[in-house]
């Protein structure tokens, strides 16, 4: 892929959605991958720009057709990073997100080694409650399954490359910023300009 490939991840209320919106308002040349999925559209979602919303059966089929460069069951629901979404963005050399779980990011490093991997943690497991109580699309019940499988995902940021944590949005998305400038400043992404204009030989 030409374009850089950027996973963020982190339990659910951390503020991912947030976070994805404000670094593309910051860095609007990026772009971002819209996920299939089989969950129904929640408050404001609309189909195609926050989710592809499918029935199981077309998801399905995308499986069988190997529509998806990955996919996975998060909390029942499928969710999947078409090839087609992705390729659309990364192909035009563009820069591009993903809002993925712990399983698509280890399944995209697969495929791309190249890729950039972000968790992005709450301050404290207590605030990250208090936030999803806050969200109000939860009971009690689910609260507690979201908690419980928070602190089992938390887990994995181990292997990511970059930790952020989210107590303040604004420092959290300059944060974030930065990992994509920098990323952006590689010797192997600004080396083919360099020796367009310069006379420069190999490193
Ligand atoms: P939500 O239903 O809250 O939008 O997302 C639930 C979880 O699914 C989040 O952890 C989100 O990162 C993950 N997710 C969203 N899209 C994809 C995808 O295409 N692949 C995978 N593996 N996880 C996804």
């Amino acid at each position: 892929m030409p374009g850089g490939i950027y996973v963020i991840s982190g339990p659910s209320g951390v503020g991912k959605s947030a976070l994805i919106r404000r670094l593309r308002e910051m860095l609007p040349d990026l772009g971002y991958s819209v996920s299939h999925t089989t969950r129904k559209p929640r408050g404001e979602e609309a189909d195609g720009v926050h989710y592809h919303f499918v029935d199981k059966e077309t998801f399905k089929r995308m499986i069988d057709e190997a529509a998806f460069v990955e996919w996975a069951e998060v909390y029942k629901d499928l969710y999947g990073t078409s090839f087609s979404s992705l390729r659309s963005q990364a192909a035009q050399e563009v820069d591009v997100v993903l809002d993925v779980d712990v399983q698509g990011a280890r399944n995209l490093r697969e495929h791309f080694e190249e890729s950039v991997l972000i968790y992005v943690l709450p301050p404290s497991i207590g605030v990250l409650e208090r936030r999803l109580r806050e969200r109000g699309t939860d009971d009690e019940e689910a609260i507690r399954k979201r908690i419980e499988k928070a602190t089992e995902e938390i887990r994995n940021c181990v292997w990511y490359d970059y930790l952020i944590f989210n107590a303040d949005l604004e420092k959290a998305v300059e944060e974030a910023k930065s990992v994509v400038v920098s990323q952006r400043c590689r010797r192997s992404r600004q080396l083919p300009k360099a020796q367009g204009l310069f006379d420069i030989t190999g490193p």
